[in-house]
């Protein structure tokens, strides 16, 4: 189940369609008429994409930070969150500004008195506000660019050329 990853690439402004309902055939068919690359963690999903000329990617990495890093190696996603960009993590909807006033009897007192930025679902109405969630939302961030590297590095290494290597191995034999 990739729930989670889609609520992060919505956070991100990336446009996530999910469904848990849908049989192999049906999604394959979706991601291919809409043009989506089809995101699994089903290997034989992911091979009978692959063998039907629709885009897909497996995603392999267990905890939420590793499959959100491998997505965002993929394709390039900048682990920053914009909200003129953002979507709803709910329903995937463009989020837009909404002026403190027209929120007031959506969120509690607290929120009201504490944040003035407020920002609504286009589609759906849920009001977001950067409150003490945010911290969180930052720090997990953090933590996948921090993987995002890790990844990068290894990829780099694995593509270095053998001579390299090597070499490496002869310098250590000299000792
Ligand atoms: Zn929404």
């Amino acid at each position: 189940m990739l729930g989670r990853l889609t609520r992060w690439l919505r956070i991100l402004g990336c446009d996530v369609k999910y469904s848990n309902e849908l049989n192999d055939a049906a999604l394959i068919a979706t991601a291919k008429r809409e043009k989506r690359t089809l995101l699994t963690k089903d290997f034989e999903l992911y091979r009978q994409a692959a063998s039907k000329g629709t885009e897909a990617f497996y995603v392999q990495a267990s905890t939420a930070e590793g499959k959100l890093a491998e997505v965002a190696k993929r394709f390039n996603i900048e682990l920053t969150v914009n909200m003129s960009v953002s979507r709803c993590p709910k329903c995937n909807s463009r989020v837009r500004p909404v002026s403190k006033d027209k929120v007031t009897d959506r969120v509690g007192e607290g929120t009201f008195t504490h944040y003035e930025d407020f920002w609504q679902c286009r589609k759906c109405g849920q009001v977001y506000w950067q409150g003490a969630h945010w911290k969180g939302i930052r720090e997990k961030l953090e933590k996948t660019k921090m993987m995002l590297e890790t990844m990068r590095e290894e990829s780099a290494e694995d593509q270095s050329s053998s001579p390299q290597k090597t070499r490496k191995l002869e310098k250590k034999r000299a000792r």
